[in-house]
Parts: C-alpha cells; sequence; structure tokens
C-alpha cells in the first residue's frame, strides 16, 4: 500500500471519531513514526502531505532527519538517554519521552532556545512502561521551572497492549484528567494544550479522548524491518 492510500484511510476513521466525539478533526495531527521503515519511506510520507515525522533512536532520528530536513518537524518519541541529547538537540521540535530531571537539566544545558517538551506518563501504571507515575506528574512539573528552555507543551503515553477498549480508554482517560490539572497549575513554562496517545491499533480511541498528537507506525507507512 502506499503511504497515500493509507493516510486517506486513517483520515477517514478519525473523521469519523470526531463526528461522534464532536471534535475538530484539525486538532489531531498526525506524527508518522519512521523507525521500522526506509528513510525513502519517509519521504514518501511527507510528500503524501505528512507534516510531522517521529523516531525513537537517535541514529534513526539523525538519518531520516538529513535527508528531509525541514520539510517536516521532527518528534523524538523513545526513551531518551542523557548522553543522546546533544546528538538531537539541534534537530528536534518536539521530545515526547520527558521523564527525569536529570534529562531535563540535559535538555536545557544543550538547547538553544525554547525546547517543546511532552511529560511521559505510565498512565495505566503497568511495570513495563516508562514514563512518571500519574502521582509524580504534578510536583514534577513544578520542579521544571528552573530549566527554562523546557516548555511543557502536553503529556504523553502509551496504552496497554490488550484487546480490552475499556482498559485503553480508561489509561487515556486518566491522561486528559492529569492535563486538567496541569493546565490548573497556571505555569507560564507548562502551557500543556497537548496529548500525544494513540498508535496504530488504539488510535480511534484516543482520538475519541482527547488526542492531539497521535503516533502513527505501522497502519501508516507500514513495517519494513
Ligand atoms: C513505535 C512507536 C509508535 C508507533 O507504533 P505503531 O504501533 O507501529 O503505530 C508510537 N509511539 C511510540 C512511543 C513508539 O515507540
Amino acid at each position: 500500500m502506499t503511504v497515500q492510500d493509507n493516510l486517506e484511510q486513517i483520515q477517514e476513521q478519525i473523521k469519523e471519531a470526531c463526528l461522534r466525539t464532536n471534535r475538530n478533526p484539525q486538532d489531531i495531527h498526525i506524527v508518522a513514526v519512521t523507525k521500522y521503515v526506509s528513510i525513502e519511506r519517509a519521504q514518501e510520507a511527507v510528500k503524501a502531505g505528512i507534516k510531522h515525522v517521529g523516531e525513537n533512536r537517535d541514529q534513526g532520528f539523525s538519518a531520516k532527519y538529513d535527508a528531509i530536513g525541514d520539510r517536516a518537524q521532527w518528534h523524538f518519541i523513545g526513551t531518551l538517554q542523557s548522553r543522546k541529547v546533544k546528538n538531537i538537540i539541534d534537530k528536534v521540535d518536539y521530545i515526547h519521552s520527558l521523564d527525569r530531571l536529570s534529562l531535563a537539566k540535559e535538555i536545557h544545558g544543550r538547547a538553544d532556545g525554547t525546547v517543546k517538551c511532552f511529560v511521559q506518563v505510565n498512565a495505566s501504571a503497568e511495570e513495563s512502561k516508562h514514563g512518571l507515575s500519574t502521582e509524580e506528574v504534578i510536583s514534577f512539573i513544578k520542579e521544571l521551572e528552573p530549566y527554562s528552555n523546557i516548555e511543557v507543551v502536553g503529556l504523553m503515553t502509551m496504552a496497554p497492549f490488550t484487546e480490552d477498549e475499556e482498559l485503553i480508554r480508561l489509561c487515556f482517560r486518566t491522561l486528559k484528567k492529569l492535563q486538567h490539572d496541569v493546565q490548573a497549575l497556571n505555569l507560564t513554562y507548562a502551557p500543556c494544550t497537548e496529548l500525544s496517545m494513540g498508535m496504530s491499533n488504539d488510535f480511534e480511541i484516543a482520538v475519541e479522548e482527547g488526542a492531539t498528537f497521535i503516533r502513527l507506525g505501522t497502519i501508516l507507512v507500514g513495517k519494513e524491518f
């Protein structure tokens, strides 16, 4: 399948999820996750109209960035080791995996200006998942104040890998509720207007529950390796 064909199908599904919940499809941004595919396939996605590209390793990130550059916005979506920050900091537009102060410090120190970050939350409380527990999020965000190059644009989560739709929905709802709590803090560096949630197997539920960035790999560009 071409990326164009996949994208049209996905946009239709987004439109329907928006109709069900009274949302505007324009508020949902698709991040094409290209970690499983070649540079050529990533370029095809951009030609098909994709405006956001995401990678989870610094090397894959740089390889795709070097080929595509500012024809897309660049999202780092995976666990980010502090020592890798320097490799991506001049290229990245959004970091989806801020989960510790040591990383915040490194981003702040290396960045030339504001970096848009999502705080990653383990909203399903699965042991295997990265991210802060829901109880830790508010105090963590308060502690980010000294790192003035960091803007908390939103929260990010990964739903449990399950067939149980209600469990997935609950996870997304938890993130949405937490977003309200963060917004109530009224911190200028943490507007928290965005929610990064939803992947290939659960993006329709995520859209219904308020996602503004959905991260799509397999269903959009496929899986070559
Ligand atoms: C790989 C990955 C995705 C995309 O996964 P698909 O199921 O292929 O859509 C989304 N988010 C993160 C954090 C990922 O690592």
